[in-house]
């Protein structure tokens, strides 16, 4: 058989592949968004049979054959073709599937599943102690994974690789260590500052129907194709793409608060406007899929902060807002602007302004860093929480549940994932900037409602290339620099200290 034919069938096998996967996509949506509660037990055995069958089909030892022949061939010599970047993406899946035991993977979901009541439970109480014993096992769990897996430099690199590929520990150190240094600084020059907001306006009256309208309005001038997708209510926002032509979104309506659904939704579609750009005739590959989770939180992050927190965004959108809510009429748009900019140091992560959320990630990324590496005993880890959010923030959380115990990540057993979210921030910025290089007067687009622009040069540079580079090939290739934190620090200085009077 020609390497060609081996690839045909190995392409084959991966679009079916993916036709499955797309069906758990949609129970996953179904269950978040429309299942009632008493449909959870079949949904759960629904998804048990479907991911044993996935996972199957993935660690095949006809798949094992098909990769070991590829990677040799012609068609992989080039990384970065189609077949090539296919080919070496498929390997990659392939290896991390196939080195962990079924005993282990086994484990690590029974774990996982009763660490989450746990630390439900736990959190309820403000009871560490509660939660202790499960991130024992869970981190014995990820030690255990990524011994299995394997990793140069150190342990934290496989877990990390899962979620930013081709990213270590130690550069996500270096990445941070300019916004480590300059943050806390900067949030002190701005909370003493005099000038301060009046977020009261945005604390006013907005009532549920008035937000969906405005919102699908807005969401839709972004890009956001309402033929190829939805926007429906949940608790958790979240965004999925089923398939090609099928990419949803969710959001959360408080009709004493702007924000949540505002921009949460323009988050939610920065996430789906990527899905949607992913092309077609690449489905159920790599080169179709997103490629990494810093990448894909950089879109969210940039539409939602760096174009709708934007003052020229709300040139355009304010006279229109004013339209749906009584609330927001005879405010101005500087009084708005620095409203819906708002920057206080507080204890809870996702509720986090722009600047002070990267010392929530920091904090994370450095504890889960020091536990790998045996320096940090899980017995210490509410002190040392406690500890170092006092020197990032200047205060200390009241209690572990606005603490060590607020986010949901570690019971899952996500250990690796934290700094992604900050890579998104910092990517978001350095390719922001690119835009702005290529594209001329972003400010004067948005402030005639013109987002086409952004949207294609996001398509042309990012969406369309699936996982055809890794993220940091991908970022160096647009902006012509390796990706840093200076980047996000001037847009932050630039920005802010005019707004608080803080320059
Ligand atoms: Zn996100």
């Amino acid at each position: 058989m020609s390497s060609q034919e081996t690839y045909q069938k190995m392409l084959a096998h991966a679009q079916e592949t993916a036709t499955f996967g797309s069906m758990g996509a949609v129970l996953g949506w179904d269950q978040q968004v429309m299942m009632p509660p008493k449909g959870i037990q079949h949904r759960a055995n629904q998804f048990a049979a479907l991911s044993g069958f996935l996972h199957d089909r993935a660690t095949s030892p006809q798949v094992g054959e098909w990769l070991a022949e590829l990677s040799e061939s012609d068609l992989a010599k080039d990384p970065h073709s189609v077949e090539g970047a296919n080919i070496r993406e498929w390997k990659r899946s392939y290896d991390r599937a196939t080195k962990l035991p079924k005993e282990l993977v086994v484990e690590f979901a029974r774990v996982t599943s009763l660490a989450d009541h746990d630390w439900q439970q736990a959190r309820a109480e403000s009871n560490y102690a509660l939660f202790k014993p499960s991130l024992q096992k869970i981190l014995s769990l990820v030690r255990e994974v990524a011994d299995y897996i394997g990793y140069e430099g150190e342990r934290y690199n496989a877990l990390l690789d899962e979620y930013e590929p081709g990213m270590t520990a130690k550069e996500v150190e270096q990445l941070f260590a300019p916004l480590r240094e300059r943050t806390p600084a900067l949030v002190q020059k701005i909370v003493n500052s005099p000038k301060q907001p009046d977020t009261s306006i945005l604390h006013r009256h907005f009532p549920r129907e008035a937000q969906e309208r405005f919102v699908k309005m807005v969401v839709e001038m972004l890009g956001f194709d309402f033929e190829a997708g939805r926007l429906d209510p949940t608790t958790h926002p979240f965004a999925s793409r089923i398939a090609p032509g099928d990419t949803r979104i969710t959001t959360r309506y408080y009709e004493d608060f702007f924000n949540p659904a505002f921009f949460g939704s323009v988050h939610e579609v920065g996430h789906g406007l990527y899905e949607m750009g992913l092309l077609e005739e690449h489905f159920g590959t790599p080169m179709g899929e997103s490629v990494s989770l810093g990448i894909h939180e950089s879109q969210s992050r940039m539409w939602e902060n760096f174009v709708a927190r934007s003052r020229s965004f709300w040139e355009f959108f304010l006279p229109k807002a004013q339209d749906h809510f009584d609330a927001l009429k005879g405010v101005s748009l500087d009084d708005f602007v620095f409203a819906a900019n708002e920057v206080c140091p507080s204890t809870i992560r996702v509720e986090a302004d722009e600047i002070t959320y990267n010392l929530h990630i920091m904090l994370r990324f450095e504890l889960e860093l020091a536990m790998l590496r045996g320096d940090l005993e899980v017995d210490d880890l509410p002190d040392a929480w406690n500890e170092k959010f006092a020197h990032y923030m200047g205060f200390a959380p009241p209690n572990d549940a606005e603490g060590v115990l607020q986010d949901v990540h570690w019971s899952s057993g996500l250990i690796g994932y934290f700094p992604t979210y900050s890579l998104g921030n910092l990517y978001a910025a350095q390719l922001f900037e690119a835009a702005r290089r290529d594209l001329g007067d972003l400010d004067e687009q948005f402030r005639r409602g013109e987002f086409k622009p952004l949207l294609g040069w996001l398509r042309e540079n990012i969406h369309q290339h699936g996982s055809r580079y890794t993220p940091k090939e991908l970022a160096e290739r647009i902006t012509g620099k390796p990706v840093s934190a200076e980047p996000l620090l001037n847009y932050f200085e630039r920005k802010f200290l005019p707004l608080y009077s803080a320059g």
